[in-house]
């Protein structure tokens, strides 16, 4: 399935970036650049579930702001359903939102409090133009398929668990029908019996529509439990790309490594793991040189101070930035 899929990328970012410029002092004199996303190059294949992981702070996120165009590159290509989104021509843009759908960390603050929870999943299709009747029709299907009565449309955010807010941010994502969905932590503020109903929840609508998902969590069980593919993020720049199963099960790159050995134990006889990911990352205003994970590298060679390894496909279907792994 997945070398189907190979052959229809919906979303291709090539050696993607963004920066941003630090200002500082009296006179907001340009001080350095954080490199937040920082020559990004990755498929999305249609249909699958593209799992992204990595430490708080390694542009997990802006990467999702990129793919909503919510923020540009400063370099780079993003081609989105066949269309480079640098030239795409205005009535594609337009229509943009129902390419690509976001569902974020916290339901709660991603509703507005003031609207009933019906108006605000059928806010995207009042905005696109879609007439009154069909909107009501629509807002119960959706409900429905969300697993919500439609007869509590007319009640607001604070009158729902955290689970069902969820499932109506999820239903207001699905409302213009879009191809990809980017779920941003979309279970890191639940309890963990809610956690698998959402997950569920969202494994059947993917199935049911054909939705494409870029899953970002920094909880790697999650990622491991959902997704097709997961790629390992670090200081804006991707360490690994590989088959969940294949990432899992035999991890090439240190850092991947790290991450693993670092997942809690739920076992209290075994020994928490979590500190053998040692050190915080260093300031992304102030990377290191060479491959960005080398101060923290207990494999370190010499030449990763110096020289960054280039992101290669280092068996198939399975990339690396990564010395150890160099092609020959
Ligand atoms: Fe470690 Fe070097 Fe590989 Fe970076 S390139 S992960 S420092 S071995």
């Amino acid at each position: 399935m997945l070398e189907e899929r190979a052959i229809d990328p919906f979303i291709q970012l090539t050696d993607v970036a963004r920066h941003y410029t630090v200002r500082g002092g009296l006179l907001g004199a340009r001080q350095g650049s954080v490199h937040a996303v920082d020559g990004v190059t990755l498929e999305v294949l249609r249909g699958e579930t593209l799992g992204l992981v990595g430490e708080s702070g390694c542009g997990k996120s802006t990467l999702a702001r990129l793919l909503l165009r919510l923020e540009q590159p400063s370099s780079g290509r993003i081609v989105v359903d066949g269309q480079d989104l640098a030239r795409a021509p205005a009535q594609f843009l337009a229509a943009y939102p129902r390419k690509v759908q976001m569902i974020f960390q916290d339901p709660f603050s991603s509703l507005n409090p003031r609207w009933s929870v019906g108006a605000t999943i059928v806010e995207p299709l009042a905005i696109h133009g879609v007439a009154r009747a069909a909107r009501a029709a629509r807002l119960a299907e959706l409900m429905e398929r969300v697993g919500l009565r439609p007869e509590l449309a007319r009640r607001y955010p604070h009158e729902f668990s955290g689970g069902q807010r969820q499932r109506v941010a999820i239903a207001r994502a699905l409302a213009l029908n879009p191809d990809c969905v980017v779920c941003d932590e979309p279970v890191s503020a639940l309890d963990v019996s809610i956690q698998a109903q959402v997950i569920n929840l969202l494994r059947e609508l993917q199935r049911d529509f054909g939705l494409t998902y870029v899953f970002i969590s920094h909880d790697l069980s999650v990622v491991g439990h959902v997704s097709d593919r997961v790629a390992v993020m670090y200081l804006g720049r991707l360490m690994e790309l590989a088959p969940a199963e294949e990432l899992f099960a035999a991890p090439l790159h240190p850092y991947t490594r790290a991450l693993l050995r670092a997942v809690p134990v739920p076992d209290p006889t075994r020994r928490s793991r979590a500190a053998r990911l040692g050190g915080d990352p260093p300031s992304p205003l102030a990377p290191p040189a060479g491959c960005p994970f080398h101060p923290r590298c207990p494999e370190a060679l010499p030449v990763c101070a110096q020289a960054a390894p280039a992101w290669a496909e280092v068996a198939p279907g399975r990339r690396a930035a990564c010395h150890l792994h160099a092609p020959a």
